[in-house]
């Protein structure tokens, strides 16, 4: 392997070992040369898939391009590399296990958000806002609608010691008001 940094033909491998799935490994390497040290990542490509833009193109299927706007959502969000990795990983097997070839943009988009929902509320508003284009104040409210739970956001009145009046974990339509007037800002910040 060629040094990234100074163009050395050779560098030593000093460690390898698997990711914690085992889906790939990883080797430390270092250059005699310059003396810096740097990751490769050899993992099975089982076969080439082939994206389907909504205007007809068809791009091969990149899983950094993948992985670079999941890193994105997540930015700042509680979540290590070796989960993302492991989200990354998870995805791509769906879409090998899904035995089709071909892949439409809008298909592999809602699979990332079927995801991103599970892991964390808003890395999967980020995703979403940017995937679908958000314009307007309502397309935040249909997406926070379809979350079943906020896990890590806090919304300010949904805390304890409001009163009665003000329970919106007891009604629903509450609880979205809360959830959209919180998303405004938090969206914002992730462009
Ligand atoms: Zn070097």
């Amino acid at each position: 392997m060629r040094c990234p940094f100074c163009g050395h033909e050779d560098t030593q491998v000093k460690d390898s070992r698997p990711n914690e799935d085992g889906a790939a490994i990883r080797r430390r390497r270092f250059c005699a040369s310059c003396g810096q040290r740097f990751t490769t990542i050899e993992r099975v490509q089982l076969r080439e898939l082939v994206v389907t833009k909504v205007d007809g193109r068809r791009v091969p299927f990149e899983r950094d391009k993948l992985a670079r706007s999941i890193r994105i959502a997540m930015r700042k969000r509680p979540i290590d590399e070796d989960r993302i990795e492991r989200i990354v990983n998870g995805l791509v097997r769906q879409l090998e296990a899904s035995g089709e070839v071909e892949i439409a943009s809008k298909q592999l988009g809602e699979l990332v958000m079927d995801t991103l929902r599970e892991v964390d509320a808003v890395a999967y508003v980020r995703f979403a806002s940017v995937y679908r284009d958000f314009r307007e104040a309502r397309d935040f409210e249909a997406i926070l609608g379809s979350l079943p739970s906020l896990p890590g956001v806090p919304i300010p009145g949904t805390t304890a010691g409001d009163g009665p009046a003000s329970s919106p974990a007891a009604k629903p339509a509450g609880t979205k008001e809360g959830g959209v007037r919180e998303a405004g800002p938090v969206a914002a910040k992730a462009r």
